[in-house]
Formats: structure tokens, sequence, C-alpha cells
């Protein structure tokens, strides 16, 4: 019989095809990819995962990013950028920092290793069903990507400033930043759950082509298994069932609104101070996009821009905006409500490059009274929205754009209801 899957984004019970290498299946209604097979899964993904390991290993020892100025050198390492927030008082974005862009990857790699290992060997390690989860949980938060793309920022910012050199550890850092990118891309939790633990027996026949929450099942999160919703817990990896319900919107309207309030001292106050022999200049996010279009970087003040106002304030609108239409038919077909939410899901991870950016010119520009560079208040206020925005889009229920009735599922009620 045909494994049995429910889209994650639109409920679809879909009778999985057996694919060749090379083939994708995607949900009939929403088009979402649901699985791929790609050739020889399990060596690919090793190799990707343990030379971003080695290359990891090898962004640490060796200089980042060095800067002269009249007579002064700062050399720093990696980990600099993000010490550089705690010296001066702000020990939360240092922690974030690392997370994103050091340690989270570092635990995804690990984990990644570990399972494919097991997967390769055809063997049960102990452990391995709890880091195949971790997986799925830390991918959204690997933000190494974004991270290069703000030192490049960093670098043309500073170009007119000082003279910049680039270290050993940069160029690790590329190559590890595109090695990681290549491992979760030839990620497939579909194929890597199967060959893990195989399907559980299913003790009932899912009707493809229907919704699985009318028929009493809900997909897990983390490793797709259909499992009854009295269960509980998935049956194959041991997550919690994630429930519709309108506890979903609630949460997701209150991490925005708590994002929109952040967002007003974020704007308000300083991202930047800099310290100059002429005296002391601070930078909020809109002045420092137009002191970079004022020095003719035009592209760099496009970037902020884009990054640091037009996606918070997508994202906070477009949330708002689906979590109140959701129960009404109009406007915008339900097509276009999905193709809005992937969207702001997808560009959200990136307003963190002016985070990125103000770490990398506080670790490197220390030049006593020439030229220091030292974080505002509006940094902490900043990563916070990101961080809220992410989470509010995470809270968000996608199928209830499908079946707005979602909003209205109480699982004690249903539990009640049929005797359970
Ligand atoms: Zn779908
Ligand atoms: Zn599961």
């Amino acid at each position: 019989m045909k494994r049995r899957r429910a889209c994650p984004e639109c409920d679809l019970v879909v009778a999985l095809p057996a694919l060749k290498a090379g083939q994708a299946a995607n949900c009939p209604r929403c088009k979402r990819e649901l699985t791929y097979r790609a050739h020889a899964p399990a060596e690919r993904v090793l190799a990707y995962a343990l030379s971003a390991l080695i290359m990891l290993a090898f962004t640490m020892p060796f200089s980042f990013m060095s800067f002269a100025l009249g007579g002064q050198a700062q050399d720093i390492v990696l980990l600099d950028t993000a010490t550089a927030f705690r010296s001066n008082d702000w020990p939360l974005l240092s922690i974030l920092i690392a997370a994103t862009v050091l340690v989270l990857p570092g635990l995804y790699l690990i984990a990644v290793v570990y399972v494919y290992s097991a997967v390769a060997l055809r063997q049960y390690w102990m452990g391995a069903i709890w880091l195949a989860r971790a997986i799925s949980s830390i991918k959204p938060w690997l933000m190494t990507d974004v991270f290069l793309v703000g030192v490049l920022v960093s670098l043309v910012k500073l170009l007119g400033m000082a003279d910049i050199q680039l270290g050993m550890s940069f160029w690790a850092f590329c190559g590890y930043v595109i090695l990681l990118v290549k491992t979760v891309s030839n990620i497939d939790t579909d194929w890597m759950w199967f060959a893990l633990r195989h399907e559980a027996k299913t003790p009932y026949v899912a009707k493809a082509g229907v919704d699985a929450l009318s028929q009493g099942l809900v997909g897990c999160d983390s490793c797709g298994l259909l499992n009854r919703i009295e269960q509980g817990h998935c049956r194959r990896c041991f997550r919690k069932l994630r429930m519709p319900g309108r506890h979903r919107i609630e949460w997701c309207l209150a991490l925005l609104l708590t994002a929109s309030i952040l967002y007003i001292p974020a704007n308000l106050y300083p991202m930047m101070r800099t310290v100059t022999v002429g005296g002391t200049v601070d930078s909020t996010i809109i002045g420092g996009v137009w002191q970079m279009a004022e020095m003719g970087s035009y592209l760099v003040a496009a970037i902020i821009f884009f990054a640091s106002i037009i996606i918070p304030i997508a994202k906070i609108a477009v949330l708002s905006w689906l979590c109140f239409v959701i129960r009404r038919p109009q406007p915008l077909s339900v097509e276009r409500r999905v193709y809005w939410y992937r969207v702001v899901e997808f560009i959200g991870r990136w307003s963190m490059i002016d985070v990125f950016v103000v770490a990398i010119m506080v670790a490197l520009i220390q030049a006593g009274a020439l030229l220091s560079i030292y974080p505002g208040p509006a940094a902490m206020a900043f990563a916070a929205v990101v961080v809220l925005t992410m989470l509010a889009a995470m809270a968000f229920d996608p199928k209830a754009l499908w079946h707005p009735e979602r909003v209205r599922f109480d699982v004690q009620e249903w539990k009640h209801e049929r005797h359970l």
C-alpha cells in the first residue's frame, strides 16, 4: 500500500507514489513539495555535512578580518563578532549571534552526521531519533548565509573609512556557508525518517484526497507520519502532535503585537554610535540607510532599507492581515493568501542583516579616540523584532487558510464528542 501523508501546508492527505532518484512528489492542491528522492542521499548529505564541519573548524583559529587606521590596527577572529556585544553590555545579543551563526549550525551538522551515519551503516544508534527531530527544529534558526551578506555589507561600509583586510577564516567561512546550504537543501526529512525508523504500521486507512483533520488524523510536524488525534504524540518520533485551534492565532497575534511595539524603539534609538576625533555620531536604522545613499553606496542602502524596514513591516502587516481575514472568504483567493504567507516566511530571517553588520563593525572598529564604534539600544530591540516575527510565523497555522474551521477546533471538545 502506498504511504499516506498529510500536506504540511494544506492538510490534504496524499498517497505518496514510489519515486525514482531525481523525482519529487508535490501536493496536488497547494503544490508544496512533499518529498524528493536524491541519488545516494545518505552519502551525499554525509559528504556535505562532514566538509562543512571541517570548514567550521577552520573558521575559528585564524584572523577573520583586520583593519588599520592611522597607525592603529585591529585584528579579529570570527568569535569576536559575537563577544563584541557582551563587552558592550548586551549579552543577549552575543548569545543570539553565537547561536545562529556558530552553535546551532555546529549542532545541526553534528546531528546530521550522526543520524546519516546510522542510516548509511543501517544501524540503530542511541539518541538518533532525538537528533533527527533536532534537525527539523534547528533548521529555521540557521543564519550563516545572512551573516555572510552582513559581512559583505560591512565591507562596503568600511571601504572609505579604513584599510580592511580579509583573513584566512573569512574564506573558510565562505566555504562553510556554501557547504551548510548544500547540506540543508539535500536533506529530505521524509527519506531520512523512513530510512531511520521505517514506516509505523497504520491501524487504519487514511483516505487520500480528503483532509486529515476531518478523518480524525494529524500529520507529525517533525517526521510527517499520520497519527490519530487522540494519540497526542507521534508514534514514530514521539514528538507532541501540534493541534489546530484558537491558541495558534492568539499566539501569532500576541507575538506580532510585541514585535510592533519593539519596532518603535528599534527605529527611534540609535543602532550604532560612532566615536571619532570630531565627536560622537549616533545613527538610527533609517539614518544609516540615508548615510549610505549620500556616500553613493546605493546597493548597500537598498539592502539595509529592504532588510530592516520593508521586511519587518511586511511581515507584521501580512501575518496580522491573514489572522484577521482567515474566517472571511474575501478579499483574495486562498492561493494568493498562501503565496503571501510563503513570501513572509521565506524572507523573515534576512532582516537580521543589520544586526550582524553592527556586530561586525563593533568588533572590528576599535581604534580608541581615532575611530570606535559601539552598539546602540536599537540593535537589541531590532533583533527581538526579528526573532518575535519568526516565532509568529511558526505559530501561524497555514492549513487554516484552506480550512477556516480549524481556528475553532478544540481537542478536548473533539474527544468529548467521541467519548474518548
Ligand atoms: Zn498541500
Ligand atoms: Zn513524528
